[in-house]
């Protein structure tokens, strides 16, 4: 599988998943520069991770292909016509997709845990796991994002994350602040200062790197986590 990552808006990704004549898109952030990605390639199916939107805005501009989203969105993402409910697992060609119900940022919130025939599985996350970080509890509660962060982190060490926005460099900042002596942040800091200044991206990372550097799966139980949530809103 190659993986195309498409900047969306201010700092949005969305992500193009290419096998074998499949073209399935996460998240249909805005139309643009999605259908400059796809040039000549058709789009097989959208993967919706949440109903906001800076990640569903350009669904309806892709008319007649499969949209898939959480069931319990039904009535607020555009286009969803596959509702998933958690643990749903289908194919989109050599491509095993498993959706898991995480939520926390919203209710609805899916990641998509997608193995290839060959090559690494990746989970794409939306805004409930960033890099080094966790989305804002719009919906969910401390205690739902604590469960739905350790559930993606319990895919596998080896598993490539990618995620909803390009915040790991300010959430690296957090993550120094909140583990001062930690050295595994201070080393990613420097690696993600040097991507940055190139303007690439710093997706995907490892679970493995995630949980040596993210401080919200490095809490020790959802007390912990929902301090550093609120700590995190005010830091800057
Ligand atoms: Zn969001
Ligand atoms: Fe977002």
């Amino acid at each position: 599988m190659q993986v195309e990552i498409v900047p969306c808006l201010s700092d949005n990704y969305a992500y193009l998943l290419i096998d074998e004549g499949v073209c399935a898109l996460v998240d249909a952030c805005e139309a643009a520069p999605i259908r400059a990605a796809l040039g000549e390639r058709k789009l097989t199916a959208i993967l919706s991770t949440h109903h906001h939107h800076d990640h569903v805005g350009g669904n309806e501009a892709f008319p007649g292909i499969p949209i898939y989203g959480h069931r319990s969105d039904a009535d607020r993402l555009p286009g969803l016509n596959h509702p998933l409910d958690d643990g749903d697992t289908f194919q989109l060609g050599p491509l095993r997709i498993r959706a898991h119900h995480v939520p926390g940022h919203t209710l609805g919130a899916v990641a998509y845990e997608v193995t290839p025939r060959v090559g690494p599985r990746w989970v794409f996350t939306g805004d409930t796991f960033f890099l080094a970080g966790c989305g804002r509890l719009f919906e969910g509660t401390p205690a739902q994002m604590f469960t739905s962060l350790h559930r993606i982190a319990a895919l596998g060490d080896e598993v490539l994350v990618a995620c909803g926005h390009e915040y790991t460099a300010s959430n690296l900042k957090f993550a120094a602040h909140a583990e001062p002596d930690n050295e595994a942040v201070r080393a990613r800091i420097e690696a993600v200062a040097k991507l940055r200044a190139n303007n690439a991206p710093t997706v995907p990372a490892t679970i493995a790197v995630e949980k040596e550097t993210n401080p919200f799966l490095r809490a020790a139980d959802v007390a912990t986590l929902a301090r550093l949530r609120s700590e995190k809103d005010n830091f800057r």
